[in-house]
């Protein structure tokens, strides 16, 4: 895959800076000439910093995702849509959770877009309750504080997911993706790493009936315990179909 940089010129850097002019702020409004110069080097640094990723002023594998761009030769075929819904900051930024959500299943030309985020506004008492997630992470929520918390957050396209963020969970798990009928949904504490939304999000695409539901291989992504990683985890080539079966997988 070739990297754009400086005095990268095409059709590719065209898209980029188009791009950027829609997703940098303040906007760069860079001239859309497929020339790729010091201002366009400039605005993909601030990009980069903007989407809490590495700040090399180089158009990678990691910015493509972030922009939303497919690799050459690997067109994005379906998008996944994330709501986030928090009662805690997160403690990795989440700029860099969207991003390395990103990354993860633009490896398979799926296209990880950003529905849409807010704070879920808490009365004191209703704060001080799911403070802690009390009850255990199952497939199917029907109660308790999960559906509680669950049912927050406003609607959604039923074929979209929300993401809730919490403080953590009385049991010692990072992040659940058990969710309840009709409402796709998973939740991720504060303190899970940057990937750790990726891996939810993957447990509500595959979906209970999909085996084995974890993989040893520290390498993919269901790996079972979330663990701090240097590379971008990877998914088997049954998971990658599973997810595109998904009707929350949609082609496009
Ligand atoms: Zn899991």
């Amino acid at each position: 895959m070739a990297l754009l940089c400086i005095g990268s010129r095409g059709p590719e850097v065209v898209t980029v800076q188009r791009e950027l002019n829609r997703q940098l702020f303040p906007r760069p409004n860079l001239d859309e000439d497929g020339i790729f110069g010091p201002l366009t080097a400039a605005a993909v640094r601030a990009f980069q910093r903007q989407a809490g990723i590495d700040i090399d002023g180089i158009v990678g594998p990691q910015t493509r995702a972030a922009l939303g761009i497919a690799e050459p030769g690997n067109a994005f075929t379906h998008r996944v849509r994330l709501h986030f819904r928090s009662i805690s900051l997160t403690d990795v930024p989440f700029e860099s959770i969207l991003s390395a959500t990103q990354l993860v299943y633009a490896q398979y030309g799926i296209k990880i877009e950003f529905g849409s985020g807010m704070s879920l506004m808490l009365s004191p008492a209703e704060a001080a309750q799911l403070e802690q997630l009390d009850g255990q992470c199952t497939w199917s929520i029907t109660g308790g504080e999960f559906a509680n918390l669950q049912q927050r957050g406003g609607s959604v396209p039923a074929n979209e997911i929300v993401v809730f963020f919490v403080n953590r969970f009385s049991q010692a798990i990072n992040g659940c993706g058990g969710h309840m009928t009709n409402r796709p949904a998973c939740i991720v504490a504060k303190a899970g790493t940057k990937f750790c939304t990726a891996h939810e999000v993957c447990h509500v695409l595959l979906t209970s009936a999909f085996s084995p539901v974890h993989i040893t291989d520290t390498t993919n992504l269901m790996h079972p315990v979330d663990i701090q990683r240097t590379a971008t985890p990877k998914l088997t080539p049954a998971q990658v179909t599973q997810i595109k079966a998904s009707p929350m997988c949609v082609s496009i």
